[in-house]
C-alpha cells in the first residue's frame, strides 16, 4: 500500500511537471516559457512537451533543466540576426540559456534512391534542449564541444545531440535519424531544409506542399 501511494504522487507530480508548470507563472520551473508567448503558441509547446514525454531520454532532459537552479527559457520565434552569416530557425544561445525554438518548422532532407525524411517542430525542440541539457550537466565539455569543429556536424556538440539525445527520441517517437547535422550546404534548391508544418508535432505539411521555407 505504501508502495502503491509513492508511485501514486511520483507518477502525479510528473504528470504536473510535463504540462502546465512549464508556463512561466509558475515560480517553481527552472524551464520556462517565454511570457510573451500567445495562447496558441503556448498550446503549441506543451502540445510537444506532451508528445516528447514519450521519451525516456526527452523526459530526463525536461526534468534535469526544470530542477535547475538555473533558469532555461523557450522562446517562440527564431532569434535576432546578429551576422548575415547566421542562418534563422531553432537554436540555443548558451550566453543567456535561451532556445529559441518556431512551432511549424519541421525539416526536411533526402536519402538514397529520393527518400524523403521529416522530422517534427517537436523534434527541434528537444534537440535545442539538449544542448541546454548538456551545458547544465557539464559546462566543461560542453564549450569544449562547441568549438571542436567536425566535418557534417558543425562541431562534436552538434553530433552529440544529434546522436545522444534526439535520434533516441526519434527512435522512440518513430521519427527520421539524421546522420549529419546540416543537409543544406549539400545543395541549392534541392528542397532540403525547413518547411511550414500543420501542428508541432506532425510532419505533415501545413498546405499541403513540402517546400522549403525561403530563409
Ligand atoms: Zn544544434
Amino acid at each position: 500500500m505504501k508502495t502503491t501511494a509513492k508511485n501514486t504522487g511520483v507518477k502525479l507530480a510528473t504528470a504536473i511537471l510535463l504540462t502546465s508548470t512549464f508556463i512561466a507563472s509558475s515560480a517553481r520551473a527552472e524551464l520556462v516559457l517565454d511570457e510573451a508567448a500567445s495562447t496558441s503558441e503556448k498550446a503549441a509547446f506543451n502540445q510537444a512537451i506532451d508528445y516528447l514525454s514519450k521519451s525516456s531520454v526527452a523526459r530526463e532532459v525536461l526534468q534535469t533543466l526544470h530542477r535547475s537552479t538555473n533558469v532555461y527559457k523557450v522562446v517562440i520565434g527564431a532569434r535576432p540576426i546578429l551576422s548575415t552569416d547566421e542562418e534563422p530557425g531553432n537554436v540555443y544561445d548558451p550566453a543567456t540559456r535561451t532556445v529559441y525554438w518556431i512551432p511549424t518548422y519541421g525539416f526536411q532532407w533526402v536519402t538514397g534512391f529520393n527518400k524523403w525524411q521529416r522530422i517534427t517542430p517537436a523534434l527541434g525542440l528537444i534537440h535545442e534542449l539538449g544542448h541546454a541539457f548538456h551545458q547544465e550537466t557539464d559546462p566543461v565539455r560542453h564549450e569544449k564541444d562547441c568549438q571542436d569543429k567536425m566535418l557534417t556536424w558543425d562541431n562534436r556538440e552538434e553530433k552529440r545531440t544529434i546522436q545522444e539525445i534526439e535520434n533516441e527520441v526519434a527512435k522512440t517517437l518513430n521519427e527520421s535519424l539524421r546522420r549529419q547535422h546540416h543537409y543544406t550546404t549539400m545543395k541549392e534548391n534541392s528542397g532540403i531544409g525547413f518547411y511550414h508544418t500543420a501542428s508541432a508535432t506532425t510532419v505533415q505539411a501545413a498546405n499541403g506542399t513540402f517546400a522549403r521555407l525561403d530563409i
